[in-house]
């Protein structure tokens, strides 16, 4: 098993490419705890599902809003005391507020960039003096190819996404003396409740840009992310990979 042993935090795991990663990480041999913002029910009832199956591990869900600074940091300092350490982290939570810009409001501006971007600063920075002590750890964070080819629509999106890769790039140089790797994922069109609001018409045009003509699914994903996560990728660091099927936006 890749993650046996390990302590993993997933951020965003109650739903879609999140729950996909909790539940690929636990069947990998970790111990994990994920945050959810407003999915109490469903982040409780995969919590109990995946303690129920694998009794010997921890898997544990807990309320945070990955946007607020001081949330984060109780959260992550309460975890510590409950884990003891923390080996690998997922930044994964993130929202849409899709609009062109020239319709795009402030509030739509600001609340993609503080969930999406700003809960690198929240969530990494309570974790990272720890890693550092243990000179061991490795950070996934989920981009996307709207950070890469830019969309219509997500100028608030890519920017934040874009933005996770130079966090992830600079972070990757700095820590990597103190055995700490950072990667990034950039998924393309995967089948969550993030991509149904697109129309039926939206989809067929998507699918006929994609190699492979189908959507993602998070079972595309939370292999990758598990293996940046593993030893197994000991001398992998500072790289976005891009898992889309081949998209040619
Ligand atoms: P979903 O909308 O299906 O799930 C989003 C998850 O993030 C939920 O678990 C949600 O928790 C959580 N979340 C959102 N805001 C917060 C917050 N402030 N604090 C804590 N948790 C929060 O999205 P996906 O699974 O599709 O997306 C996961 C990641 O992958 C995102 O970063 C997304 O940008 C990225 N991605 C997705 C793609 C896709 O096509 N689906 C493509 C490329 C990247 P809750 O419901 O409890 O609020």
């Amino acid at each position: 098993m890749l993650l046996k042993g390990k302590k993993v935090l997933i951020t965003g795991g109650s739903r879609g490419i999140g729950a996909g990663i909790v539940r690929e990480a636990v069947a990998e041999g970790a111990d994990v705890a994920f945050f959810y913002r407003n999915s109490a029910d469903e982040a409780q009832k995969l919590a109990a599902e995946l303690s129920a199956t694998h009794p010997s591990q921890r898997c544990i869900a807990i309320e945070c809003d990955v946007s607020d600074e001081g949330a984060a940091q109780a959260a992550v300092k309460n975890l510590l005391a409950d884990f003891g350490s923390i080996d690998g982290l997922v930044n994964n939570a993130g929202v849409t507020r899709d609009v062109v810009f020239a319709r795009m409001n402030r509030s739509q501006w600001d609340s993609v960039l503080n969930t999406n971007l700003g809960s690198m600063f929240n969530i990494t920075k309570p974790l990272i003096v720890q890693m550092a002590k243990q000179r061991n750890g490795a950070i996934v964070n989920i981009t996307s190819v709207a950070a890469i080819y830019g969309n219509n629509g997500q100028t608030n999106y890519s920017a934040a996404k874009a933005g996770i890769i130079g966090f992830t790039k600079s972070l990757s140089a700095e820590v990597a003396p103190q055995n700490i790797r950072v990667n990034a994922v950039a998924p393309g069109y995967i089948n969550t409740d993030m991509i149904s609001i697109l129309d039926p018409d939206t989809l067929s045009y998507i699918k006929s840009r994609i190699s492979m003509r189908r959507l993602g699914n998070v079972e595309d994903i939370a292999p990758m992310v598990c293996f940046l996560l593993s030893d197994k990728a000991a001398y992998l660091t500072g790289q976005v990979i891009q898992i889309d099927g081949g998209i040619t936006l």
